[in-house]
């Protein structure tokens, strides 16, 4: 909000300085960083509006502990994904191939989460081990959808034609179409893992999300496959950006406005701490910022992002002694209602970390796309909210509000009104820069037509940086 103030004082700020680069990205999440990962032998500005790299897949620290605010895990990769992004995150010693498993894995296998420790699921006061809770119903329903096991790959560019009828229906009518029996207790386990990573209902979504989430990624035969280090994705920003320039990333510098020049694009950019105007002058430009704000910093693209849907999310961290809790835990704590609002919580002490001097549960709230306009008074509601967090996480842990308030050193509260572009039918396998206005500015990003997940991000920067290096 105050960032929203600065932007119409900012025509009264001093215009300090002129910097020269051959390319400019615009926004710091994983598309962006990615995107300069490639291009990191090149002379680049990378803006970031905020006071840290990350986006939806930034972090936080308290007292030398750092936690996830958004974006906190990923599985393994099948070789059938995309080579050019596997190639990078081997370039950058993310992953190494498993000729055993055929599959990549991640290097730092310390951040794996052990199965045992995986996922607790509460529903009407009894505990269970995952969402599924009616298990012959969902046997069915998972070997009806894991026949597509193979055939999804991500990124979702490189899915064949023959499979993309699928994005054209809603899950939803789908499962009717194939007329799978689904009892009121599945359906809320989908809606629950439809809200969880894709911001929509099965009703919201299309097929196509919905089918990739159960056949996209191996879930069922490995043992280890999620990957979760305790500051989430935001480790893969830190190991992509350490191979930057020193000169090469300014954070707390918000993209205002791009204007086309006979050379290449001049682009004026607010420095939201010092309160001054720099201005850029490049020839390329990534663009990897939320889309939304096109309308005023790049009108002559606007529409063409003008049918995206945003799911707005909150996240809360609690920061607690490390005794606050027994030593059982469980690294996802699902609570199952089926409804967007309150979806569970992720609990640090299933994570690998050297520091376990606190514990950090973070709480995740997948909101309605009409519930945005409340947050512009996030400030009035922020200690409601935390106070309704530590409720629920109290009755979780069947002990007193009172008894947590006590043991509570730090909260946080991380609001993201444009969080996670909602993959509706329609959405996907439009590619975007086709039809740009320019060819030297191009889109990255997950909503730019791609599913809200780490890979396709990766993916959109990478490809990005194909298109401006080949103008295609
Ligand atoms: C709560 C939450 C949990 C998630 N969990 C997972 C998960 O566990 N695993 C997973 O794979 N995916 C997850 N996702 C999806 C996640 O969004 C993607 O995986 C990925 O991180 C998106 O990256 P991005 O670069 O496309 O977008 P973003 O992360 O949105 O990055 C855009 C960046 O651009 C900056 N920006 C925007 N406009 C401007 C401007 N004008 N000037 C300067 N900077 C600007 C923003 O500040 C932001 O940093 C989650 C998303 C949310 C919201």
């Amino acid at each position: 909000m105050s960032v929203g103030h600065l932007l119409f004082e900012s025509t009264f700020f001093p215009q300090k300085q002129v910097l020269e680069r051959e390319y400019m990205i615009v926004g710091g999440g994983v598309a962006g960083v990615s995107a300069g990962f490639l291009l990191r032998n090149k002379s680049l500005a990378l803006c970031e509006l905020s006071d840290r790299l990350g986006g939806s897949a930034s972090n936080r620290a308290f007292n030398g502990v750092t936690f996830s605010q958004g974006a906190h895990y990923d599985l393994n990769y099948p070789s059938y994904f995309g080579q050019d992004t596997l190639q990078l995150l081997y370039d950058a010693k993310i992953i190494e191939f498993d000729n055993l498993t055929q599959t990549w894995r991640f290097i730092d296998k310390k951040y794996y989460i052990e199965e045992a420790k995986n996922t607790a699921c509460l529903y009407q006061n009894q505990f269970y081990e995952s969402v599924f809770i009616n298990d012959q119903e969902a046997e069915q329903f998972l070997n009806i959808v894991e026949q597509f096991t193979g055939r999804l790959p991500l990124p979702t560019r490189l899915i064949a034609p023959e499979y993309q009828y699928l994005d054209k229906i809603s899950f939803t009518d789908y499962l009717q179409k194939e007329k799978i029996p689904i009892s009121e207790t599945l359906q809320k386990a989908i809606d629950y893992q439809m809200i969880d990573d894709f911001g929509g209902t099965s009703e919201e979504i299309s097929a196509m999300a919905g089918l990739f989430y159960y056949a996209g990624r191996r879930y069922s035969d490995d043992r280890f496959t999620d990957f979760s280090p305790p500051e989430g994705n935001s480790y893969f920003i830190r190991k992509f950006v350490q191979y930057f320039p020193n000169d090469s990333i300014f954070l707390n510098h918000l993209v205002k406005k791009i204007t086309e020049t006979k050379t290449g694009f001049t682009v004026e950019v607010v420095d939201v701490v010092k309160k001054e105007i720099v201005f850029f002058k490049v020839k390329k430009i990534i663009y990897a910022g939320h889309k939304h704000a096109l309308k005023y910093i790049y009108p002559e693209d606007a529409s063409l992002f003008a049918s995206n849907r945003y799911a707005p999310w909150l996240v809360v961290n609690l920061v607690f002694d490390k005794n606050t809790f027994n030593d059982e835990a469980f690294w996802q704590n699902e609570i199952l209602t089926g409804k967007k609002g309150f979806l569970g919580f992720v609990d640090s002490f299933s994570q690998y970390t050297d520091n376990k001097n606190y514990r950090v549960l973070s709480a995740y709230y997948c909101l309605a796309e009409s519930e945005r306009k409340q947050l512009r008074e996030i400030e009035k509601y922020a200690s409601k909210i935390i106070e309704n967090t530590l409720l629920k996480i109290a009755s979780h842990f069947q002990v007193k509000q009172s008894y947590l308030e006590k043991k509570l050193n730090k909260s946080f509260l991380k609001v993201m009104g444009h969080a996670m572009p909602i993959p509706y039918s329609g959405y996907l396998f439009q590619n975007k820069n086709t039809n740009r206005s320019n060819k030297n500015l191009v889109y990255a990003g997950v909503d730019s037509g791609r599913l809200p997940l780490f890979f396709e991000a990766v993916d959109s920067g990478v490809e990005a940086v194909q298109i401006l290096e080949s103008y295609l």
